[in-house]
Order: C-alpha cells, then sequence, then structure tokens
C-alpha cells in the first residue's frame, strides 16, 4: 500500500542527471517537421488529372482540344488547350459505380489551371498505329518517357512517414543495443533506466517512531542503523556492514516503512525499487536496471537500497508458471552479482522485502548475500493501538472516539489495513460534512474494510425471508454452541459478494485453534443450510460458499492436523499453496489411493456428524429462530447488544416451555 502522502520532491533518478533537452528530443522533432510538411505540400499540389476513357481521349485529340501527351508505357499523360477542357460531369451514381473506362470528372471548382487540364487515360493492349498519325495531323505535342518512371514526387510523398518509421526504429534498436553493452543512461524511453526513485538524505522524513510496534525488527536492524549512520567507527574495528537484510511478513506490514526509517534515522540515502519493475518485455532491460541502481548507490554510499517483493524476481529458478524466465534469472544474477562485488568499505546495504520467503532461490540467501533475515509480524492489539494512534494524528478525532475498542475490533488487520481504516473514516467524516470523525465513522469503515462496501440490491421479500433466516441460522449456532467466538453482528443487506453477513470477533487473537472449537465452527457454518431445511423444509444454493469453507477445514483437521481417529496423527497435505494463483496447486499426492478414499469418507463422516448434533439444537430452539429471524427482517442489521438480549430471553424461554413439556 502506497504511503497516503509521498513527498512532493521525490524524483526519478533521470530526471536528476538529465541536464538540457533529452537527446533524442531533435530525431523526433524533425520526424514531426517531415510529416507536417508533407501534408502541407499535399494541400497545394495540382487537382488531380482527369480520367479519360481511350475512346474520349482520342475524340479529344480529333476535334483539336489537346496540346500535348506524354506516353509511359501504356500510360497517357496529357494537356487540354486552355479553355478546351470539357466541362466537369458528374452524373449521379457514377461516383459510387464507377466503370473504369468512364469519363471521370473530379470536381475542379470550375477554375482552370495554368497551361490548360490535365488528364490521363490508358493505352488498350492491341496495337494502334494511327494513333502517332493521328496525333501529328492535329498538331498534339508528342513526347516519351521510359516506362517504370511514375509521378515522384507523389511516390515520396507516400513513402516518407515508412522511412521516418523505419529510422526510428533503427535508432531506438541502437540506443538499447548501447544501453545494454553498458553505455551511458536513459534512452529514447528510458530503457534500461533504473526507473529507481530516489529520496536524498533530507527527504526521508521517516524515523523508527513513525513505526509502531514491531519492536523484534526494530532491534534487529539497529546495529544497521548505527553502522550506515558512522561507517568510519566501524571501520576502524575492522567490522563490514552485513550488505543485505530480507525484511518477511504479510502484505502491509510496514516493510517498507521500516526500511525507510532504517534511511532516515541513519541519516543516509534510499534507493527503492520493486522486483516487479524489474521484470520487462525486453530480456536485459531489468539487469541493466539492477547495474544502474547498484552504480548509482554506490556513488552515494553509505546509502540503503530497499527492493521491494524479491519474490518477482527471486523465486526459484525454473519455479512456477508462465514465461520470462529468462528476464527473471538474468536480473536475478545481476543482483547476485552486484551484491558479490561490494567492495568492504562500500556502505550500502540492500533491504528487500517479501512475504514468500519460502520461494526464495537459495542462491539469494547464501552467506554474503541476503543472510540476515527480519520477520514482521502483524500487529497484536497493543501494536494496532499504537499504529492507530501514529496514523489518528492527523486527523480531528471526537472525544467518544475510543482507539483501545477501535484496536479491539480489528484483529487480523495489519498497519496498512489500519492506516486505511483511520483515512476511510476521515473521508465518510468529510461526505457528511462532519468537522470531526466519529466512533460511529470508525465502525463504519471497519464494516467496510472487513464485509465489503453495502450494496444496493433489489430483492424480493421470499428472499429477503430465505436470507434472514439463513442468517438466523449461523447466529443461534454461534450463540448455542460451546466454543465459538462471540457474535458481533447479522445483517441482511447485501455487501460485497454476500446476501447477508453474520459475524463473529475473537476476543483475542489466536495462534493455535482447539478441536472442539473447529468442530464448532463447522457447525457455525452449517447453521445457515440447517435453518432453511428447518423452516422451508429444502435447501438452497445460498449455503454454497458455507459448505465449500466447512469442507476446506473439515480437511485441514483429517489430513493435516490428525484430527481423525480412523487416519490418525499423520499428515498428508494435498500439494503446496501456490505463488501466485494464491490456492493450492493439484500436486501428485504423496500418498495412496486408498488413503485418498479414507480421507474423503472422513471428511463426510466428520461433517455429517456435526450436522446432525446442529440440527438437533436447532430443532430444539426453533423459536428462537424464527423470532431472530423476525427480528432481522424489520432491523436489517443487529449488532452485539440487540443480539444477545434477544437470543438470551428467548432460549431462556424455550427451555423453560421445554421443562414444562417434560413435566406435564
Ligand atoms: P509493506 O511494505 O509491508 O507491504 P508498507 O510499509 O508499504 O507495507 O505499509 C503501508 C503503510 O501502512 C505505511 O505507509 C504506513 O502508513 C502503514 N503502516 C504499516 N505498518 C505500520 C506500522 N508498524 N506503524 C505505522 N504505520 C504502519
Ligand atoms: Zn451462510
Amino acid at each position: 500500500m502506497p504511503d497516503p502522502k509521498p513527498p512532493d520532491d521525490q524524483r526519478s533518478l533521470s530526471q536528476l542527471t538529465a541536464d538540457g533537452g533529452p537527446p533524442w528530443l531533435k530525431y523526433v522533432l524533425a520526424g514531426i517537421a517531415l510529416l507536417v510538411m508533407a501534408s502541407v505540400l499535399d494541400q497545394f499540389a495540382p487537382p488531380p488529372p482527369r480520367a479519360l476513357s481511350y475512346t474520349a481521349f482520342k475524340q479529344a485529340v480529333r476535334e483539336d482540344r489537346v496540346a500535348e501527351v506524354t506516353f509511359t508505357g501504356d500510360q497517357i499523360q496529357g494537356r487540354f488547350l486552355p479553355g478546351k477542357a470539357p466541362a466537369p460531369q458528374v452524373e449521379p451514381g457514377e461516383v459510387s459505380a464507377p466503370e473504369p473506362m468512364a469519363e471521370r470528372s473530379p470536381d475542379t471548382g470550375g477554375s482552370e489551371p495554368a497551361g490548360g487540364v490535365a488528364f490521363t487515360s490508358l493505352k488498350p493492349q492491341v496495337s494502334d498505329p494511327k494513333l502517332l498519325e493521328l496525333l501529328e495531323q492535329h498538331h498534339v505535342e508528342v513526347t516519351a518517357a521510359p516506362a517504370g518512371e511514375g509521378d515522384l514526387g507523389h511516390a515520396l510523398i507516400a513513402i516518407i512517414p515508412w522511412i521516418l518509421i523505419l529510422g526510428l526504429f533503427l535508432f531506438v534498436s541502437y540506443r538499447m543495443q548501447q544501453k545494454l553493452m553498458g553505455g551511458e543512461s536513459g534512452g529514447p524511453f528510458g530503457f534500461g533506466k533504473s526507473g529507481a526513485k530516489r529520496f536524498r538524505t533530507e527527504d526521508v522524513k521517516v524515523r523508527l517512531n513513525d513505526v509502531a510496534g514491531l519492536a523484534n525488527a526494530k532491534a534487529d536492524l539497529a546495529e544497521i542503523i548505527g553502522h550506515l549512520a558512522d561507517p568510519q567507527r566501524f571501520h576502524a574495528l575492522g567490522a563490514t556492514i552485513p550488505k543485505g537484510v530480507l525484511l518477511i511478513g504479510p502484505p502491509g506490514t510496514g516493510k517498507t516503512l521500516l526500511a525507510r526509517a532504517v534511511a532516515g534515522e541513519a541519516g543516509v540515502p534510499f534507493f527503492s525499487i520493486s522486483g516487479s519493475e524489474f521484470v520487462e518485455m525486453f530480456v536485459g532491460v531489468g539487469a541493466a536496471r539492477v547495474r544502474d541502481l547498484f552504480d548509482s548507490a554506490k556513488k552515494s554510499a553509505p546509502c540503503v537500497i530497499f527492493i521491494d517483493e524479491i519474490d518477482a524476481v527471486g523465486r526459484s529458478r525454473g519455479a512456477g508458471l508462465g514465461g520470462g524466465h529468462d528476464e527473471r534469472e538474468q536480473t536475478l544474477n545481476q543482483i547476485l552479482s552486484e551484491m558479490d562485488g561490494f567492495e568492504p568499505h562500500e556502505d550500502v546495504v540492500v533491504l528487500a522485502a517479501t512475504n514468500r520467503p519460502d520461494v526464495l532461490d537459495a542462491a539469494l540467501l547464501r552467506p554474503g548475500r541476503f543472510d540476515r533475515k527480519v520477520y514482521l509480524e502483524l500487529p497484536d492489539r497493543k501494536a494496532r493501538r499504537a499504529i492507530l494512534d501514529i496514523h489518528a494524528r492527523k486527523i480531528p478525532l471526537a472525544d467518544d472516539v475510543d482507539l483501545d475498542l477501535v484496536a479491539g475490533r480489528t484483529i487480523g488487520f495489519s498497519g496498512a489495513d489500519l492506516a486505511n481504516l483511520v483515512n476511510e473514516a476521515a473521508l465518510l467524516a468529510g461526505r457528511r460534512q462532519q468537522r470531526q470523525v466519529t466512533m460511529d465513522l470508525f465502525a463504519e469503515a471497519r464494516d467496510k474494510i472487513v464485509l465489503g462496501a453495502e450494496r444496493e440490491q433489489a430483492i424480493g421479500d421470499d428472499e429477503r425471508r430465505l436470507i434472514a433466516v439463513h442468517e438466523s441460522g449461523h447466529a443461534l449456532m454461534a450463540w448455542l454452541l460451546p466454543h465459538t467466538d462471540p457474535l458481533d453482528k447479522v445483517t441482511i443487506i447485501p455487501r460485497g459478494q454476500a446476501l447477508g453477513v453474520t459475524e463473529q470477533i475473537p476476543e483475542e487473537e489466536r495462534h493455535t485453534y482447539t478441536q472442539s472449537y473447529l468442530r464448532d465452527r463447522i457447525g457455525v457454518m452449517l447453521g445457515g443450510r440447517i435453518a432453511e431445511q428447518l423452516v422451508f423444509g429444502e435447501v438452497t444454493t445460498g449455503a454454497e460458499s458455507d459448505l465449500e469453507e466447512a469442507t476446506k477445514l473439515a480437511r485441514h483437521m483429517v489430513s493435516r492436523w490428525g484430527m481423525s481417529e480412523a487416519i490418525g496423527p499423520v499428515a498428508f497435505p494435498r500439494g503446496h499453496e501456490h505463488v501466485f494463483l494464491g490456492r493450492e496447486l493439484a500436486e501428485a499426492p504423496e500418498f495412496s489411493d486408498t488413503t485418498a478414499l479414507r480421507i474423503d469418507e472422513e471428511i463426510k463422516a466428520l461433517i455429517v456428524a456435526v450436522e446432525a448434533e446442529a440440527t438437533a439444537l436447532m430443532r430444539k430452539h426453533r423459536p428462537a429462530l424464527e423470532r431472530l429471524a423476525e427480528r432481522l427482517l424489520e432491523a436489517e442489521t443487529l449488532d452485539r447488544t440487540e443480539i444477545e438480549a434477544l437470543l438470551k430471553q428467548a432460549t431462556q424461554a424455550n427451555s423453560k416451555a421445554l421443562r414444562a413439556a417434560a413435566v406435564s
């Protein structure tokens, strides 16, 4: 996620180094000038000659109207005597359906050019020995030209653009080649230029203070900051700076921010580029960019180079789908050789960010390269509060805002998500013309981020009722089953992809899950479908994603976490999560078909068992289900306190009634 406000004076390297106009500009200007000239010439060119049929031409000769003719092969070009040209006549229909030999008269506007109107005609392929005689009789001046010589001027105008295009193409490829062979930087369109953003020393305003949480990562980087800030002290001790540090963490956890803070804190320049920028269409460009980047950085040492998304170039060779392998490998090799080529006194630290350390090429991780790893984890509640504090400094908060509470309701948010949350809340305040950002707006912004934006969608009454029953089913299960996260919200307003949402929020983040928690979670997922079955007597397609999720969870329980007695404490993962698609790729499993079959049977058995328990429970509390559904139809959205009050009352009343029924 980009910074909300990048510094204004953050400029591209090429802009800083270019003085005067770029050298290729004159070629482009010359080309444009030629094209303009060509089109102007075309405007002043005489009107095109009239096309005459051979018969019409001979007729004109006989009538003494022709002044001169030129023969070029079969082509006849000539001029009428002044004032003797036939009047232009365009018959309707003649233009749209022209006969090749018919006399066609272009619109000359009536005025004749000096020297008489020009015409052309074609000699038929049969010999006409009398023609010359006829011409001489009527005193027509006859000229002959060697065949093949056309209208040179027009031909030139026609081919000039092509010559230009060809020239430009040759020029571009020449410059590219020069660039790839190690020429100076910049090209007609910046091929090979590093594209790195350079933040001059004073531009990096980020300090470690601006990075909340991440105490471990900061401690790991303290030594490097010290070295960059005062290299001489370390040189005197014979210590060399670590060359490469890998920042590992989920997206948005502040890897870029931390790298900038390292440069800012040490007071050194910061160069940054993204791995995906290296991967270009042209093989060799990425490597040239790497060379450029490192060259510039070495000149400004001590400094920090930051390579974002290094996995885009550094993923293990030969892995992954898609082409571009050559390009990636060349770029990767260039990075490696640049890092190997550092002199001990060159105090350049390369920080590289990735969220997929497992896919990186082993060569990148060797000693002397990216041999240090710094882990950035998702913020816990305290860190979330600290991040919120940093970002909320910039906006006017209303008195009712409790950032602790916001931090509590944003489990799983990354730093970038939290920055986004604050920004969304401020945007909402702006849209509502509020002077301050209130707690309501924080809640709204959070729901928008987590659940998706509310959607306008026409939904019929029957379907609304169905959705209300389905969501109530989820909610009731979450309420009744003992090992579930507390309910936070139930809504039948369409949001994002969903027609309705039941949301539970854990009290605190969990890192491990118990078997009973997971079982109950499947129960909650199935709750929607069970309620439909109970109330309407049949199920709908609305439970598709619930079933998918439940099955996925059950598969994990059975095949990865050893939670099925029949399968036992053995892990049978089915392939790895795929790097680019973010999903599991069907790899050949490392277990027998029999095992696969048993796993499938166990998954089904688990889900069916949970379903039976949940169904029994819901049957028992059916009045509560219906009351919740009714209330939901009225209110559309119910929050934590409302749901709790309603369900507590309904289930208690129900239990009493059940007990009374049992007694009587
Ligand atoms: P990454 O590079 O890990 O994807 P970034 O460094 O680009 O994440 O983070 C994006 C934005 O999120 C930052 O510019 C900052 O505004 C916010 N952010 C992320 N982590 C933190 C943090 N620990 N403290 C303060 N702000 C953070
Ligand atoms: Zn559902």
